[in-house]
């Protein structure tokens, strides 16, 4: 629970709580910060700046947060000495500065007694850095407030006098203790926001692993249902069957461990890219012929389709990764002719624009309904509705190619009449180079 805002801002006898034009100043800038902020070697260096300005007589200090994997306290910002306190250096709970961490109550080192006592038992790395070229320069004052809120130990400020001789005073250690409530507050907000948004991220993966886990089982049972009841039919002992159905079954088989075979890649090679791992071989390509050859793949799947393409007789080579394009091609021809279940004709159009040259592929299928025309592209989604629900497929096709196309600069998207017909699109730049015609 985060403190209220009545726990930290400082009452005054009678009368509103703040009067002190300068805590108001600072509290504004305090709520700004701990509503945007999430970086606290940020929070804790804005804490020290606004410390030292309040304060002058101030000529160095640190932040020091509660590291529970070290169990001390670790040097988040620092200012004023020789060099920069390393963060390594620990200060355990209950020594020097951890002693205001433990006991959550402010102190003022006036003398140089009760600076020494406070000093010499830091780290020696901690002392090291009083030591400037020519002497050791242990401070002459020293003032440290706890960072606590009603809720957590954070840590400690504390802010130290390195020249002049004069102490701090009652006031100071009383501003500085005000300051460290207000930094407390935000660095105690900032951290709630952190797990919250880490508890949030956690639950969506968790939830989307979930949900392609299921989708992908699914997907796999169709196709081994089918593989098992037909092995098994050809297995029974006292059925024999002729020649030809039996090699109808096992042709049966092998298509649907394409189908299986093809999901499995789809979702390696998805996870392959979500990795960051797409590597792309670019090398000059004529996209006419690529077009064709994987139609002339295609085409023997399919006799009820029929294929036209059409580009302009001087075309523009790309630089391109051939596989990966291929593999685009592949994807939006085959889900033109697996969504176009009654066949028809496929159109391959190509058009060459002074920067870029774009692809389209349109077919006279199933369509797509409006609403699930910005969703193509989404992991997993497939149109539940329609004849599209029959088909078998792992709904990662289409954004396995909007991520190669996008690693190539270029752009993918669709339109769509639903019971018409879908036209999809892909855009790719052209290097000033590529404009060399073909
Ligand atoms: P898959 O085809 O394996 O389901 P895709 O990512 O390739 O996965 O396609 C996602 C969805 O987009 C498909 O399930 C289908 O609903 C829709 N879709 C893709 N291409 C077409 C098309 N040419 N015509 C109609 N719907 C399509």
């Amino acid at each position: 629970m985060l403190p209220s805002a009545r726990s930290i801002i400082p009452r005054q006898r009678d009368g509103p709580a703040v009067k002190n034009p300068i805590l108001l100043e600072f509290i504004s800038e305090i709520a700004r910060l701990a509503a945007d902020e999430t970086d606290e070697s940020i929070m804790c260096a804005h804490a020290l700046t606004r410390a030292r300005e309040w304060i002058p007589a101030a000529n160095a200090g640190g932040v020091w947060l509660y590291a529970l994997d070290a169990d001390a306290l670790q040097c988040c910002a620092s200012q004023g000495y020789a060099a920069a306190m390393p963060r390594e250096i620990n200060i355990p709970p209950g020594k020097s500065y951890g002693r205001v961490f433990s006991s959550g109550k402010a102190i003022r080192c006036a003398t140089i007694t009760q600076v020494r006592e406070l000093v010499n038992t830091m780290p020696s790395a901690a002392r090291a850095l009083y030591q400037t070229a020519a002497e050791v320069a242990y401070p002459s004052s020293a003032i440290v407030a706890a960072l606590h809120t009603a809720d957590a130990k954070l840590g400690v400020i504390a802010l130290e006098k390195l020249r002049g001789t004069r102490p701090f005073t009652a006031n100071d250690l009383q501003k500085l203790k005000t300051l460290a409530a207000l930094y407390a507050f935000a660095l105690a907000h900032a951290r709630l926001r952190r797990a919250l948004y880490q508890a949030q991220t956690t639950k969506e993966t968790a939830t989307a692993r979930a949900e392609s886990v299921s989708f992908l089982a699914h997907e796999m049972r169709t196709p081994l249902t089918s593989i098992k009841g037909y092995a098994t039919a050809l297995m029974i002992e006292n059925v024999h069957f002729d020649a030809a159905t039996q090699r109808e079954f096992l042709e049966q088989i092998d298509r649907e461990c394409d189908t299986l075979i093809q999901l499995i890649q789809d979702l390696l090679e998805s996870a392959v890219l979500d990795a960051g791992l797409l590597e792309l071989k670019r090398e000059p390509l004529r996209l006419p012929r690529l077009v064709q050859e994987v139609i002339d793949d295609i085409r023997l799947t399919t006799t009820q389709h029929r294929f036209l393409v059409e580009f302009p007789r001087a075309f523009p080579l790309v630089q391109a990764d051939p596989a990966r394009l291929t593999q685009v091609l592949r994807n939006l021809l085959e889900n033109a002719v697996k969504y176009s279940p009654r066949g028809g004709l496929v159109v391959i159009h190509g058009e060459s624009q002074p920067n870029q040259i774009t692809l389209s592929i349109a077919d006279q299928g199933i369509g797509i309904a409006p609403e699930h025309l910005n969703r193509l592209f989404e992991k997993f989604f497939r149109a539940k509705t329609g004849p599209a629900q029959a088909t078998i497929g792992s709904g990662l096709g289409l954004p396995i190619a909007r991520s190669i196309v996008t690693a190539h600069g270029g752009k993918i998207w669709a339109e769509s009449v639903l019971g018409k017909g879908s036209a999809f699109y892909v855009t790719l730049p052209l290097e000033p180079a590529d404009n060399a015609l073909e």
